[in-house]
């Protein structure tokens, strides 16, 4: 297609959202242009990404010529450096990701209804309920081959149908902690884990070699979009798959309709695109500050912000860890992040003063030098 030609879509984003959208489209016949502002990876690629180069210097997944900025209040001054681990590249968050995938159980769709209002909080209801939503879980869990024990859980979504593929084996640390767990009568069971325990997909079986999450998959047993939904749609021949290309503006015609998207190429130069519809899947923060960048007359805050909404009520993602050492071999490196899970602690308890909980996870293994950093800090040196 030539440059002025107009696509029928043009997805910013290739990771989980793009990705998937990407793929729905070109394989219902859209002629799409996807804008990446990464590379294409090559499989061997991750056999070369170590803990020092990834985890500590903060390269490869995490584009070293890409620099976020920090700042700790509006006065103080932003400092460049890597402060989160949003994905640049194909396959976006996919690829490096842990492959942990729960489904939300039908209260959390409606956490206004159910526990709000809540005075300082923006508390909202999904638009849609589980009941609406299951059908969609099983599409992806079955495209991505999730392996789990459907029914385990116990807290857990109530779920029509088994998981596509049986869990993995417990490591020996995954043992452990069941072990205790039971002892202290909590349920334990299997995380569900988009990575492949047996052949499935066309993908093969995860050989348990470690170096998972926060690493691409170099054989693919691990689910992504960029395993998965990029080459499916490549091979459609209806996707115009531009990497390096990162999106700075949204364009709008005299309706204030979405006409084109502005954006520097792998030379730094600028280059439009046409399409008659525009997804923007550049995650939680890129997606908010491409909308706030694309002011125009017609939108004076940024699209889609006539309400002053976007880029506020972030969510993320907590996660607190704790890490002991033990007398015998666990062989925690082993085989995908967290084998064992228990959710117990989920729902709301009025008695802990606070609405929501949580889930326990087997943690994914940390890597010699993360550790032993982790190890001194915690004895404070
Ligand atoms: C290390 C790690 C482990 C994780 N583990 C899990 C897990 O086990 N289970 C789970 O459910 N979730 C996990 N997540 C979270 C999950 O990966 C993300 O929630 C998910 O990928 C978000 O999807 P997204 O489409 O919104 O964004 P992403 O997947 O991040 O994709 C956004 C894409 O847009 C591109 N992009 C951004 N801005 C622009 C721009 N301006 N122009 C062009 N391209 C742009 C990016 O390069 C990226 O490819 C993990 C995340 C990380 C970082
Ligand atoms: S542990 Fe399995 S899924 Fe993870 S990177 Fe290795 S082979 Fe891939």
């Amino acid at each position: 297609m030539s440059k002025t030609e107009i696509f029928d879509v043009c997805v910013i984003g290739t990771g989980a959202g793009g990705g998937v959208m990407i793929d729905e489209l070109t394989s219902s016949g859209f002629k799409v242009v996807a804008l990446e502002r990464g590379k294409m990876w090559a499989n061997s690629e991750f056999l070369e990404h170590d803990e020092l180069s990834s985890q500590i210097r903060k390269q490869q997944l995490w584009a070293p010529d890409f620099l976020e900025s920090f700042r700790a209040n509006e006065n103080s001054k932003a400092i460049p450096g890597h402060y989160t681990s949003v994905a640049h590249g194909v396959g976006g968050g996919t690829t490096h990701w842990h492959g942990a995938a729960w489904r939300f159980r039908p209260d959390e769709l409606k956490v206004l209804s159910t526990e709000g209002p809540l005075k300082g909080a923006n508390l909202a209801d999904w638009p849609f309920d589980y009941q609406e939503l299951e059908p969609y879980y099983q599409k992806a869990e079955a495209a991505f081959g999730v392996a789990g024990n459907a029914g385990e859980n116990p807290w857990g979504a109530p779920m029509k149908s088994p998981y596509p593929n049986p869990s993995h084996p417990y490591r020996t640390s995954s043992f452990t902690i069941a072990k205790a767990a039971r002892k202290l009568g909590l349920d334990v069971f299997s995380t569900p884990t988009a990575i492949n325990s047996q052949p499935y997909g066309g993908r093969a079986a995860c050989m348990n070699a470690g170096m998972c999450g926060y690493y691409g998959c170099p054989i693919n047993a691990k689910a992504s979009t960029f395993a998965i939904s990029i080459p499916r749609a490549l091979s459609s021949g209806n996707l115009d798959l531009r990497t390096h290309s990162l999106a700075y503006e949204i364009t709008v015609n005299a309706q204030g309709k979405a006409k084109s998207v502005l954006y520097f190429d792998s030379n730094g130069d600028t280059r439009e695109v046409f399409a008659k519809q525009i997804v923007v899947a550049c995650h939680s923060i890129g997606s908010a500050q491409l909308l706030k960048l694309s002011q125009s007359a017609k939108f004076p805050n940024g699209i889609a912000n006539n309400n002053d909404m976007v880029g506020r009520n972030i969510m993320f993602h907590i996660v607190s860890m704790v890490q002991f050492e033990m007398s015998s071999p666990q062989h925690g490196a082993l085989g995908p992040s967290g084998m064992v899970a228990i959710d117990n602690f989920h729902a709301s308890d009025s008695s802990r003063g606070f609405i929501r909980g949580g889930a326990i996870l087997e943690s994914p293994a940390t890597s010699p030098i993360v550790s032993t950093l982790g190890a001194a800090a915690a004895r404070g040196k």
